[in-house]
């Protein structure tokens, strides 16, 4: 074992991917754009020929500094050993999903589960002949074990869950899942930086880093990471085969961003609890679906595994909020736009009710919203709330005591 403390997460994401002291030059990589590679001679072309497994200038497609850079960051912060950078936060959860499963497979996807996921698995990969059953994210070890059957070849997991924000029990259902010869994969979005996937199970951690890690709402790009080699090659494999690439531009904003993740996640952490609180005393808002508040039925699990909180959560209205109400507010606040995605410094709204859709699990019925907490003034964003409940919300009934 080596004794030596391994760095703080403000550390890494300050140091990480660079090229240390040694060298002489900026402190950023260099932008690299390119798609044909020179080679002085043939001597060396040949030498570097088959190398599609490791870091090697060969051709654009295959990646260069620029890519390299942000790849070795993020396995810095997830705890990987390779990195696939991908077009988008959605082709990081296919590209896997089709590197490891073919005709007569079977996938077990969680019930909460991001929509597209859904869509692809119920679109694409039906049409291939992989078949589907969706699970109940809250699941136990037992229970998943009986859903298992020859042909489950991957476990999918995403915790907390999109929109009803449920958390999975990660290390159990990887260890039933491993038991059965199956493969997990994560998508790790919302805990990124906060959960780490392989020292919980996870073989293959699936990231949109669209959200936080690009942090300013002007990228959209992906990656899919593993701790272990056996994994690799299908994964790199069917990147290559699919054409999936990022632009160095986009990767070279991400690394950028990532410099300043630390303090932007702890504090829209803390303004996202101290809205949530705020929330949960409201007599118009019935639950707040947010592991990171005690008292979330996922709290435990959060506590537990996680060091963090994404500032993304769920509120369900009273009864006598509709769903014409919750669309007047989000027209009626200043501060917090309509939008999807999330994870950059500002405050979003997006009011789901009727739009989160679910097979085995209860769908949920009350006026619903997904607030995103941003950079600004937390006080501001309350006061802001304040002034559209007044204005769009009927007085809540009196409390029945
Ligand atoms: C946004 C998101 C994605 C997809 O990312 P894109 O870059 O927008 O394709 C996947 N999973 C989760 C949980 C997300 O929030």
């Amino acid at each position: 074992m080596n004794d030596e403390k391994k760095p703080g997460r403000a550390t890494r994401l300050s140091h990480g991917g660079r090229a240390g002291k040694a060298k002489h030059g900026f402190v950023n990589p260099p932008l690299h754009r390119g798609s044909t590679v020179l080679y002085p001679d043939m001597a060396t072309r040949l030498s570097l020929m088959n190398t599609t497994l490791q870091q090697t200038l060969t051709y654009g497609l295959q990646g260069s500094e620029t890519h390299w850079a942000l790849e070795n960051l993020l396995c810095e912060i997830e705890g990987a050993t390779h990195c696939q950078l991908l077009g988008s936060g959605l082709a990081a959860i296919t590209t896997p999903l089709l590197a490891f499963l073919s005709a007569g497979d079977h996938l077990l996807m969680p019930d909460s589960v991001y929509g597209p996921a859904r869509s692809f698995a119920d679109g694409i990969a039906a049409r291939l002949g992989i078949t589907t059953s969706y699970y109940d994210p809250q699941i136990t070890a037992a229970g998943l074990d009986a859903l298992i059957i020859p042909e489950t070849r991957v476990l999918f997991l995403e915790s907390p869950g999109s929109h009803t924000f449920e958390m999975q029990d990660v290390p159990a259902l990887c260890a039933a899942a491993h038991a059965r010869g199956l493969i997990t994969m994560m998508d790790n979005t919302w805990g990124f930086g906060h959960f780490a996937p392989f020292a919980h199970g996870i073989d293959i951690s699936i990231q949109a880093l669209t959200k936080y890690a690009v942090g300013h709402s002007d990228v959209v790009i992906g990656a899919a990471l593993v701790a272990d080699e056996r994994f690799w090659p299908a994964l790199r494999g069917t990147a290559l085969d699919l054409g999936q690439y990022a632009s160095p531009d986009d990767c070279w904003l991400t690394l950028r961003g990532l410099r300043t993740l630390a303090v932007r996640q702890a504090r829209q952490m803390q303004s996202a609890l101290t809205v949530a609180q705020w929330l949960t005393t409201q007599p118009h808002v019935a639950r707040v679906f947010f592991p990171a508040l005690p008292g979330d039925p996922g709290h435990a699990i959060w506590a537990r595994d996680y060091t963090g909180a994404a500032s993304l959560f769920g509120v369900a209205f009273a009864p006598h909020i509709t769903r014409q109400h919750s669309l007047d507010l989000a027209d009626r606040l200043d501060l917090f736009a309509i939008g999807a995605s999330w994870g950059g410094y500002e405050s979003l709204i997006l009011p789901t009710t009727g739009y989160i859709k679910r097979r085995v699990t209860a769908a949920p019925r009350a006026a619903q919203v997904r607030l995103h907490i941003g950079l600004e003034d937390p006080a501001d964003l309350i006061d802001d709330l304040t002034r559209g409940f007044a204005a769009c919300f009927p007085s809540a009934p009196p409390a029945t005591p």
